[in-house]
């Protein structure tokens, strides 16, 4: 039992507020989301409701004025239906360019892949980030430390990093509830905007979407335009990491399957198919939107009827278009548009006793809409885009009677788990009146069928389920997270291991070089040392009490120009060669190199086939690097090379390793752990510390005594003991160990002087 406290926040309050005659109204919300919280709650909650301290916070905007709600604000808050309201205040100059700007006239046309309807005006912009941070001020004002914080939708797409500046330990997860979009549309936007946009997603520490298609999209665009890599969808940026992973939302399954055994609904239903006599219903409801994809469908049906003629005066369809937006252009001219075809369908196939199409703009209640659900024989959904598409599934759940068959794009969310409703392109009308056709002769066993397995998947994940879903993979992600982070070296740790130094006689201390001691460089001969490295290489390794080891990818002769001067030891190729200080290169162990020219034109075919990837040929290893390919398809080529090289290895001697872009190729029975040992093996060291980036040093890592220290560069899991954030920590903290040690020597003089 979780007894934290949920702070939903979305753009609007989730309930109708009204004003009359100076009062403030509350009216019950319907939305499947508050009755997936309040589930959620009364799972979760030992005593839900009976304490409001730990009721859950919904913090929106709501279209009642500030002023309007008086002294019921003075705590910013108000208790309705189990929650706390906390509504936020949006100026009217920046609500309009904030929602029906950005939001609606920018976004949402670009994230349903209509770019051309799309505004990029930078006073949008600027509205937008002025919303979300007087929506990030509310949020600070109501939170309490430990409670979860979850983000709805795309207006709040900033709000996770301007939460986390402030809250840098706070559970926060945030969900799309409409497309994301491949990242060809996504580019579309300013740079400054999109790298925003994303870096705002990233402040939180669970990031869900409707389907894996939309995850793929935002992880390559993260790839693309941020350059963070994931792992099995945990992106890790320099300080923090964030999963990403799919929650299909739902609905409330039992509502919907309950409603045909209310007799009020029953009975309107009866009435519709009454009036109907024989004739066949079709239905369809959409908010008002273009990307519902109201015209093709309307030109699909004028193409079944001229194709289907048998069906004239057998069939109606009913076109429920729910008001919406309707201040924005472009959906006034997509109803205008609506409206005319309908009236020319009707004109040229409609009788006097026969309308093909009967048009209703306006919002129906629960039962009525229900009724014209248990009604149809045929649910057209066919949307041009859709993040997910409730009503197929309201559709489906309503039906217990099993009849009734569902048409719907295979371009809705929906679709990837209403596989059994008859899918379509949206845009091809000789399918969607094929569809129909078929629809309107399916066999009542096979409507059955279909219709009982979409059922079942849909009682099993229903809306109470995903909410669950989605906080229980919060907690669990930010458990990891706190894992990791306790690994993080704080200065506490820091000290730790500066005393320790300092009181040690005998130090070993094993550096990796890329990523570690230089940062990464986009050509392997631009990482060369600097003059600061080098001379705090002389320091530290000019005290006598140490010995320190380079041990590096690299190759022997890089490493000779590089450091044969310092007085440090070397260990090149991944600990294929060594050298210690003061003494000749040696090789580690005996192995050949015998499988080298099999691979060889392996990885120059693949240099071939990915511009900007070149292979480095050292003695004992071949490297495959990718850093400067296109990143898609330098990550694509990667995996290739892989599976390739896999298959190659079974009977080759050779094993292959992941780097930082690049994928190695090294003979068998040698790595950093392996040469490392000989250092260990030989002297007993009271102090011992490792420090690397990359895979290749998880193998030192491994040999390094538990009582000791090993440090991965970046927050990724790892055997070593601790992690730093970023590679420029390294040397601070190499300097930081030197002056330390100076300072507890001096004060050692001064104590035996005083002494
Ligand atoms: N709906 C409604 N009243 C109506 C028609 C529809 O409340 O007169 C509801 C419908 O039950 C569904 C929602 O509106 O839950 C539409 O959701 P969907 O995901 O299909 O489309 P969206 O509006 O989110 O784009």
């Amino acid at each position: 039992m979780i007894n934290r406290r949920l702070i939903l926040v979305s753009n609007r309050l989730p309930f109708r507020i009204t004003e009359k005659k100076g009062e403030i109204e509350f009216s019950p919300s319907s939305g499947g989301l508050v009755s997936s919280i309040k589930s959620y709650i009364q799972k979760t909650n030992s005593s839900p409701g009976s304490n409001k301290d730990n009721c859950p916070v919904w913090i929106g905007t709501s279209d009642i004025a500030e002023k309007k709600f008086k002294d019921r604000l003075q705590s910013g808050s108000i208790f309705y239906d189990d929650f706390e309201l906390a509504p936020v205040f949006i100026p009217p100059s920046t609500k309009d360019k904030f929602y029906n700007g950005f939001c609606n006239n920018t976004i949402w046309p670009l994230f349903h892949y209509f770019p051309s309807y799309a505004k990029f005006s930078d006073n949008y912009y600027e509205q937008y980030v002025k919303a979300n941070t007087i929506f990030c001020e509310k949020v600070l004002e109501m939170y309490k430390p430990n409670d979860i914080i979850w983000i709805h939708d795309y207006h709040l797409m900033l709000l996770p990093e301007l939460l986390r500046e402030h809250l840098p330990n706070a559970t926060i997860g945030f969900f799309l509830h409409i497309p994301f979009p491949s990242f060809e549309l996504f580019r579309l936007l300013p740079s400054k905007w999109r790298k925003e946009i994303l870096n705002g997603l990233l402040g939180a520490d669970l990031l869900g979407f409707h389907t894996n298609d939309y995850v793929q999209h935002f992880l390559k665009s993260i790839r693309q335009i941020l350059g963070f890599e994931n792992t099995l969808r945990i992106i890790t940026t320099p300080d923090r990491s964030v999963t990403v992973d799919t929650f299909p939302i739902s609905i409330d399954y039992y509502k919907f399957s309950k409603a045909s055994t209310d007799s009020d609904t029953f009975n309107e239903r009866n009435k519709i198919k009454k009036r109907l006599y024989d004739t066949k219903l079709i239905i369809s409801v959409d908010r008002l939107d273009y990307a519902k994809g109201l015209i093709n469908r309307l030109e699909s049906f004028e193409f079944f009827l001229e194709k289907y003629s048998e069906h004239k005066r057998k069939v109606v369809y009913i076109l429920l278009v729910v008001p919406s937006r309707d201040i924005i252009t472009k959906y006034k001219e997509t109803k205008r548009e609506i409206e005319g075809l309908v009236s020319r369908i009707n004109g040229k196939y409609g009788s006097i006793d026969w309308t093909p199409i009967v048009y209703q703009y306006k919002t129906l209640e629960f039962k009525k809409l229900l009724a014209l659900y248990l009604a149809a024989d045929v649910a057209l959904i066919t949307p041009m885009r859709d993040g997910m598409n409730l009503v197929a599934k309201e559709f489906v759940a309503s039906r217990t009677d099993k009849r009734g068959v569902l048409i719907l794009s295979e371009t809705a969310g929906a679709s990837s788990e209403l596989g059994e409703a008859i899918l379509v392109n949206p845009t091809d009308r000789g399918e969607i009146a094929g569809a129909i056709q078929q629809a309107l002769s399916m066999p009542v066993e096979e409507q059955t069928t279909r219709n009982e397995t979409m059922q079942k998947r849909l009682q099993e994940y229903d809306v109470m389920k995903w909410a669950e879903d989605f906080i229980s993979q919060l907690l669990i992600r930010k458990e990891k997270q706190e894992k990791l982070k306790v690994k993080e070296v704080t200065t506490q740790i820091e000290n730790q291991i500066i005393e320790h130094y300092s009181h040690s006689e005998s130090r070993l201390i094993f550096l990796d070089y890329d990523g570690t001691l230089a940062p990464l460089a986009r050509l392997p001969h631009l990482a060369s040392p600097g003059g600061e490295l080098i001379s705090l290489l002389k320091t530290v390794g000019g005290d006598s009490k140490n010995e320190i080891v380079l041990i590096s990818g690299r190759p022997m002769e890089v490493l000779k120009g590089w450091f044969e001067h310092l007085p440090v030891s070397l260990v090149a190729e991944h600990g294929a060669f060594y050298k210690q200080r003061g003494v000749d290169w040696r090789q580690t162990v005996p192995v050949n190199a015998s499988w080298k020219p099999s691979i060889i034109p392996v990885l120059n075919l693949f240099t071939e086939r990915c511009a900007g990837t070149f292979v480095e040929e050292k003695t004992l290893s071949l490297a495959w690097h990718y850093r400067n390919a296109e990143k898609e398809l330098g990550f694509l080529r990667s995996r290739e090379l892989i599976n390739a090289l896999v298959e190659l290895s079974s009977h080759l001697d050779f094993q292959i390793i992941e780097g930082n872009k690049v994928i190695e190729t090294r003979a068998r029975g040698i790595d950093k752990g392996i040469a490392a040992s000989l250092w260990l093996k030989k002297k007993q060291h009271d102090f011992v510390l490792a420090i690397g980036d990359d895979k290749t040093d998880e193998d030192l890592f491994k040999v390094i005594p538990t009582t000791q220290y090993s440090i991965r560069v970046g927050l990724t899991q790892s055997v070593a003991k601790y992690n730093f954030k970023q590679q420029k920590d390294v040397l601070s903290f190499l300097k930081k160990l030197q002056t330390r040690k100076q300072v507890t020597i001096e004060n050692h003089i001064t104590n035996n002087e005083v002494g």
